[in-house]
């Protein structure tokens, strides 16, 4: 189960001194206090919805929304939540959620740099992982390497998921016999993405 939901951080509250009580008519006894929501995922600020007001009269005690402040209170109370600065904590769940898909981003990068770099210099033991015509994946594991060719071991169980594909990366699961491709063909292979990933 997901709690989610919104919470009310207090911002700024300030005492109007020109404008008067609409229920009693004592002036200056107002209190404009501005507030403002945020998001929340598991009590992890996400980010700020809404600044949101009241005023009090420290007189009569009788609380106004900002949508029952006659005008006057109501333009002291948009200055003063204008003039409100929120905590930036509020915004924690966007950062870290920012900080996140940056670092993926970042990892993915990372990731086809090395594999670009396994391509060219293969090492006996190095895995390609291959897109099959029927839709499924499966690997391939490097042998032995000449000059030109790279020798491998088919991998002979195949998987539907992408993102599955390390658990049929298990050595008793490679073939006995293996077979040369051409560093041609296996650039040519990574470039149509038939090849997708390599890992070593
Ligand atoms: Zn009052």
């Amino acid at each position: 189960m997901i709690i989610y939901g919104g919470k009310t951080v207090h911002l700024k509250s300030e005492r109007s001194k020109t404008t008067t009580c609409p229920s009693c008519g004592t002036q200056g006894s107002l209190i404009l206090s501005v507030y403002r929501v945020h998001a929340h995922v598991f009590w992890i600020p996400l980010f700020p919805i809404a600044k949101k007001g009241t005023s009090q009269c420290q007189h009569c005690k009788n609380v106004l929304k900002t949508k029952e402040m006659p005008e006057s209170v109501k333009r002291e109370y948009d200055n003063l939540k204008n003039n409100a600065k929120g905590p930036i904590w509020q915004f924690a769940g966007l950062g870290l959620i920012v900080v996140l898909i940056t670092w993926g981003i970042y990892a993915g990068r990372e990731d086809k740099k090395l594999a670009l770099e396994y391509l060219v210099s293969p090492w006996v033991g190095d895995i390609y992982e291959y897109k099959i015509k029927t839709g499924s994946y499966s690997t391939l594991k490097v042998m032995s390497v000449s000059n030109d060719s790279v020798f491998v071991s088919p991998n002979e169980y195949e998987i539907s998921r992408m993102s599955k594909i390390y658990k049929i990366n298990t050595p008793k699961n490679y073939s006995e016999s293996s077979y040369g491709i051409s560093k041609n063909k296996l650039k040519e292979m990574y470039d149509s993405g038939e090849i997708f990933d390599i890992n070593r």
